[in-house]
């Protein structure tokens, strides 16, 4: 098989060449913001929503991305065709670029723009067929008035401690609480209880990332008779939900069946959840943008 090929500012590399500079910010700081994007049968998945927010965390972290979006859509396109892949998890990351050891992002000149098309490791099928056990942990996600969730930037040390966490009570999610206490969000999911069938997900200014999943599920929730609400909810109303499920480019629409020792309902995954995993596994294969008939 060819090497993988890596979109590199503005070049398409061997996956042994392609490498940045360990002056880049990204690496020293943290500072860019990155997508995951999916592509399924041929086409990306609700692909002009992913690049809308990669521009709006550029524009938040105010970093000019040197390319329009129009021409980082043809690179992604161009990476997934080198590639020959039908199904991708593209990661589009952009850094700031190079600088000096310093923090002060006038010393970098151009942004580095990375694009990784891949194979998908997916949560096995039983964990769709069974559901997640899940824990909530002691690090809280971020407040919006400091690094705001909604922006999806490379500094997700906080996610990835919430994750050590979860990993020490050896499960594979880790639900996050905002400085309220409140339940904002997974370490790389949104998240969804259903109760009385009336949906609800906390609403993103409480600090979560405004998940493309998440969109896709208030969206199709209603054709299935669900009442939608934004609206934040505790640990509690997690423990007494009749469903509860997460949503991400990574997990698609993944049920959870027990948080913090509690069975949720009798500990299956929910009909209504069954529902939208099928729904969306409809709109994954049926919709999108082409990838090689353009
Ligand atoms: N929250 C966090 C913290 C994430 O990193 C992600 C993306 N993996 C999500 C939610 C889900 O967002 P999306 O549906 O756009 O993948």
């Amino acid at each position: 098989m060819s090497s993988q090929k890596i979109f590199l500012n503005g070049k398409l590399v061997d996956k042994s060449e392609a490498k940045i500079s360990v002056f880049d910010h990204g690496l020293l700081y943290g500072d860019g913001i990155f997508e995951g994007i999916r592509a399924y049968n041929g086409r990306i998945f609700r692909f002009d929503e992913h690049i809308k927010r990669l521009y709006e965390s550029a524009k938040a972290i105010m970093l000019d991305i040197p390319m329009t979006p129009k021409e980082m859509e043809e690179a992604v396109v161009e990476t997934i065709r080198a590639n020959e892949l039908t199904d991708a998890y593209v990661r589009l990351v952009v850094s700031r670029g190079v600088g000096d050891l310093g923090l002060d992002p006038r010393k970098c000149d151009t942004p580095t723009i990375i694009i990784i098309a891949s194979d998908i490791t997916l949560y096995p099928e039983e964990f769709y067929q069974n559901g997640l056990d899940v824990v909530t942990v002691p690090t809280r996600r971020n407040i919006p008035e400091a690094i705001n969730p909604r922006i999806k930037s490379l500094n997700y040390l906080n996610n990835i401690l919430a994750k050590i966490e979860a990993n020490h009570a050896g499960v594979l999610e880790a639900i996050m609480l905002n400085n309220e206490g409140y339940v904002a969000e997974c370490t790389g999911d949104n998240i969804f209880i259903i109760k009385d069938g009336v949906l609800i997900t906390p609403p993103t200014y409480i600090g979560a990332l405004k998940g493309i999943k998440r969109g896709v599920v208030l969206e199709v929730a209603p054709e299935l008779g669900l009442e939608v609400k934004e609206e934040v909810f505790t640990r509690h109303d997690v423990f007494t939900a009749d469903e509860c499920f997460l949503t991400g480019t990574a997990a698609e629409v993944i049920p959870v069946v027990k948080v913090d020792g509690r069975v949720i309902a009798d500990g299956k995954p929910g009909e209504y959840t069954g529902k939208l995993i099928k729904k969306f596994r409809e709109l994954t294969q049926t919709t999108g943008t082409p990838i090689y008939d353009k």
